[in-house]
């Protein structure tokens, strides 16, 4: 059982003022700028203190572990998965989360096209992108991005809203700008059926200078809920 949840609002009021900070130093509104606040090992007590304080969006990395914490949420906010995906579990988050972050080949975004079509809707989905052509990371190569985007987008339950990634570790903000400038890159192709709107980009280390670099929705764990646990 957790007590003292004092430590949850004390970060997420400063993890909301930097965020804005950061949107107003880059030209937009502190809410063009969505707090995501990432869930995994996370008890489900803090997470629903931390949408208490004003979160609306929860990010969840394993299948499983949603699965058995989905049902303590607090349902004002939404659910996005984040996590690496393996085709098999496709349907257990298809008409149960509002967006699959992490979609990073045509196989998945066919498995999740069949299964949204079961359920009668259009899954929203981001395409995840290794910005640092990492070899031990998922996402799809930068390279191949614009021939995934246009494959996916004639997926007619699947819905592509942008992109996401998670860079290599670094000291200045080449992958960050790099990743912006694909974003509007794939933007500027205007590939029918698809909206790119969001950049889901920035973490508990880098948010700050992802949102300078124009992310508008930061993925935040350890600084709002401290470092995690694994069992
Ligand atoms: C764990 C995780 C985060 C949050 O990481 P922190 O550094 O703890 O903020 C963000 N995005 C993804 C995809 C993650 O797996």
């Amino acid at each position: 059982m957790v007590n003292d949840l004092s430590f949850v609002r004390e970060n997420y009021a400063r993890i909301r003022e930097a965020a804005a900070d950061a949107a107003i130093r880059s030209g937009r509104k502190p809410e063009d700028v969505a707090l995501m606040a990432v869930t995994k090992t996370v008890d489900p007590v803090l997470v629903n203190c931390a949408i208490d304080c004003g979160i609306r969006l929860l990010g969840e990395n394993r299948v499983q572990e949603y699965q058995s914490k989905r049902e303590q949420y607090n349902p004002e906010a939404q659910v996005h998965f984040i996590g690496h995906l393996q085709t098999n579990k496709v349907k257990y988050l298809v008409g149960n989360v509002t967006m699959i972050q992490s979609v990073d080949r045509m196989s998945l975004a066919g498995e999740i096209n069949r299964c949204a079509e079961k359920h009668g809707i259009r899954q929203d989905i981001l395409l995840e992108v290794n910005i640092g052509g990492e070899e031990s990371k998922s996402g799809v190569q930068p390279e191949a991005l614009r021939a995934l985007l246009e494959s996916v987008a004639a997926l007619p339950h699947v819905h592509v809203c942008g992109l996401m990634t998670i860079p290599p570790p670094c000291e200045d903000t080449r992958y960050l700008e790099a990743m912006h400038s694909l974003f509007e890159q794939m933007k500027a192709c205007g590939v029918q059926g698809t909206d790119m709107n969001i950049l889901s980009m920035g973490m508990s280390g880098d948010f700050e200078q992802a949102i300078a670099c124009g992310s508008n929705l930061v993925r935040i764990g350890s600084a709002l809920f401290g470092a995690r646990h694994y069992q």
